[in-house]
């Protein structure tokens, strides 16, 4: 593979941050990787670790003559790097970000990005739980997509290079517009993460039940939510803060059938249960059929990431 950025800078030195810089390194796609991060401590672990060339104290300072500029923070703090950041930017640069939700990134990043560089928001569907400068692996994005999110008269020349960089991180790409990535991420994600939040909290709330009785006894299912539930709570916070309507409006129409089926097995009516979960399990045999999923163990991926 060849060099696609001859310098870029990661801010933000995390899993998404730290799994970019190994991809890239991995298929040799930055001539120089440079990072930083808010905390010394991470700041000093990422220099330990080697896991980019060179560590920098500020945001300013590691976006000096990058010709690729990719923000890893929490949505929330978005805003305040890209200001941090514009006065030194280099002109042709690309500012991109990882960030779960696109609309509010776009509104809080998009009016500091300077004339001459070019803004293209990125979100990788890739993640684990774990966070921090050591969570990173290089084949985290393999197999996985990445939605590209560039707003209308955005430069081609600068979409197929990032979509390249992508793409050969193991991504593939696919572009979007935010409004409809925030839906779609709402249903696919933030919601069934809401949901997970809630039933590990719930069964936490139940002291009858151990934490022992609860691990042994739970079939995949719930132990699935319990390390869903685990993934970084600052990261998550700002993803509902900032998908408020989008997941707002999922999470009603999740309610209202969730009272549905309250009230079907409250009132003894099987046959609306039976109707409804074989509605349910048609629409996977659909997309089994459609070749968009396989029947295989664990959708047929490759072990690690979820
Ligand atoms: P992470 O491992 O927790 O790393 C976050 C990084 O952001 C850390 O280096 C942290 O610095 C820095 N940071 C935190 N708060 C900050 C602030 N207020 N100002 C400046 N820097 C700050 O997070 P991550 O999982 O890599 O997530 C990064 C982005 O990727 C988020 O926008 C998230 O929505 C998105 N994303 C995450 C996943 C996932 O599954 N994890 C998947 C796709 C996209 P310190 O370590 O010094 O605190």
């Amino acid at each position: 593979m060849s060099v696609l950025y001859d310098r870029v800078a990661l801010i933000g030195l995390g899993l998404i941050a730290g799994s970019m810089a190994l991809a890239m390194r991995r298929a040799q796609l930055a001539g120089e990787i440079v990072g930083t991060a808010r905390s010394a401590e991470t700041r000093a672990v990422a220099a330990e670790i080697g896991l980019v060339d060179r560590v920098v104290d500020t945001a300013a300072e590691a976006v000096q003559g990058a010709d690729l500029v990719v923000l890893a923070v929490p949505v929330g703090a978005m805003g305040a790097v890209a200001a941090e950041i514009a006065p030194h930017l280099k002109p042709g640069a690309t500012v991109s970000d990882v960030g779960s939700v696109k609309r509010a990134v776009i509104d809080a990043v998009g009016p500091h990005v300077p004339e001459g560089v070019h803004f293209i928001p990125a979100h990788p569907l890739a993640g684990t739980e774990h966070s921090g400068p050591r969570s990173g692996f290089a084949e985290l994005f393999d197999n996985r997509w990445c939605l590209l999110v560039p707003a209308e008269g955005s430069d081609p020349k600068a979409v197929d290079r990032l979509r390249a960089l992508w793409e050969a991180m193991g991504a593939s790409v696919e572009e979007m517009d935010a409004d409809h990535h925030d839906l779609v991420l709402a249903v696919t994600s933030h919601v069934p993460h809401l949901i997970a939040y809630t039933m590990v909290g719930v069964a936490d709330d139940l002291r009858r039940v151990t934490d022992s009785e609860v691990i042994k006894y739970s079939a995949a299912g719930f132990r699935d939510f319990t390390r869903i539930a685990a993934s970084d709570p600052t990261m998550w916070r700002d993803v509902f803060l900032t998908n408020k309507d989008a997941t707002l409006d999922i999470l009603g129409r999740f309610t209202e059938e969730l009272f549905a089926l309250q009230r079907a097995i409250r009132t003894g009516q099987g046959d609306i249960l039976f109707d409804y979960f074989t509605h349910t399990r048609a629409i996977r045999r659909g997309i089994i059929q459609a070749g968009q999923d396989t029947d295989a163990p664990d959708f047929g991926r490759a072990k690690k990431a979820n």
